[in-house]
This record gives structure tokens, C-alpha cells and sequence, in this order.
């Protein structure tokens, strides 16, 4: 179930690009793929206010869905991206917020944070890709015996292709293509690989 309903959707975006999250233009990603787009989503977080205000959809969301006997107690969020994402998502919720964090490969619950069995716990993550972070703290947290009542993201990048087996909730799905840099268009026209990060143009995708 996703929660994007084209005004929902369309607001996001706008909120996107006016912070430089989502760049158009012409990349070489980390990967050594070129693509006409780049998102950094840290940089949303650079932005309380609009930080709040997502995090607040996302949270609004997830009240609509669930019955009241449902609702969350604790917002949980793997490190790095999820941590300011599950904090406000939290504070909006007006629940407990904690983060897992990988020690020596393993995602784990570490400097006090702890579950007690039966919480009802919403997993949340800035943007999902291959969905797998947020897969190992649905884990995680079930193996301590947590509800794992849903997930919750900015941006689902995964085109459709993950199944958490709970409701999966995300405020803009956006596709983002990369291909090889022989198969550029964008190289072959002569257009200048950017700098990721660097504020070249904005621009709607
Ligand atoms: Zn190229």
C-alpha cells in the first residue's frame, strides 16, 4: 500500500527539488554508472522545518491506516539515514524513537535502546533502495519480539520490487535510471558530467 496520492506525491517532489535532494542533470555515480538524476537525501535533513513536515505526512499516513488499538509504539530507523528520519516520525507520533546500527556487520540495538516484547514498532528509512537495511531491522526486531506494524519512507526507489510483508508507506516513489558510459546519451551529446552535490541546475524530472 503506498500513501502517495499524486497531490501527496507532487508536493514532495516540489519540496525535493527546491533543497537540492534531487538534482537533473548529467552524473557519474558512485557506482561509475551515468545517470540524468541524483539524490543525496541527507540534504533534506539539512532542513528542519521541511524535514518536520514530511515526517508529519509520513506519521498522518500511518495513523490513517492503522486502527487506533494499532498504532505505534516506538519509531525504529537503521543508521545513518534512518536516525533523523525516526526521530521526527516520532515526535510526531508523539512515541519512543531508536535507531539500530551495525556493529562488526550485524545490525544491532546498542547504547541502551531495547524492545520489549509485544511493542508495536514502525521501521522507517530516509530512502530504500534494495529495501535490505530496513529488512534487517524488521529482523532484528522481531527476534526481540516486537509487532513490526510497518514501514515508512521519504522516497522508494525500488521501483515497485520490495515486499517487507507489511504495509509499506512512502511519500514519493521515483525511478531513477543509470546506465553504462557507453550507452550515454548524455555523453554523446557532449553535456559535462556534474559534480553530484554541486547545485547545477534544478528543474523538475
Ligand atoms: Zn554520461
Amino acid at each position: 500500500m503506498r500513501v502517495n496520492d499524486g497531490r501527496d506525491e507532487e508536493e514532495t517532489l516540489e519540496i525535493l527539488n527546491r533543497l537540492g535532494v534531487l538534482q537533473t542533470g548529467h552524473f557519474r555515480l558512485t557506482s561509475g554508472r551515468h545517470s540524468d538524476r541524483y539524490m543525496q537525501c541527507a540534504k533534506l535533513f539539512e532542513h528542519p522545518t521541511e524535514s518536520a513536515e514530511l515526517c508529519s505526512r509520513l506519521a498522518s499516513a500511518f495513523n490513517d491506516k492503522l486502527r487506533r488499538n494499532e498504532r505505534a509504539d516506538v519509531v525504529a530507523g537503521p543508521a545513518l539515514g534512518g536516525i533523523i528520519m525516526a526521530y521526527e516520525t516520532a515526535r510526531a507520533l508523539g512515541v519512543r524513537n531508536i535507531f539500530a546500527e551495525r556493529e562488526n556487520g550485524v545490525m544491532t540495538l546498542r547504547r541502551g535502546f531495547r524492545i520489549e516484547p509485544g511493542e508495536r514498532v514502525l521501521v522507517v528509512e530516509d530512502v530504500v533502495t534494495t529495501g535490505g537495511s530496513v529488512m534487517e531491522v524488521i529482523q532484528l526486531l522481531r527476534g526481540m519480539g516486537a509487532d513490526v506494524l510497518g514501514v515508512g519512507a521519504v522516497v522508494d526507489r525500488s521501483n515497485g520490487g520490495i515486499d517487507f510483508g507489511v504495509d509499506f508507506i512512502s511519500l514519493l516513489s521515483l525511478d531513477v535510471t543509470s546506465w553504462e558510459e557507453r550507452d550515454c546519451k548524455l555523453c554523446r551529446d557532449g553535456a559535462p558530467i556534474m559534480k553530484p552535490g554541486s547545485r547545477a541546475t534544478a528543474g523538475g524530472i
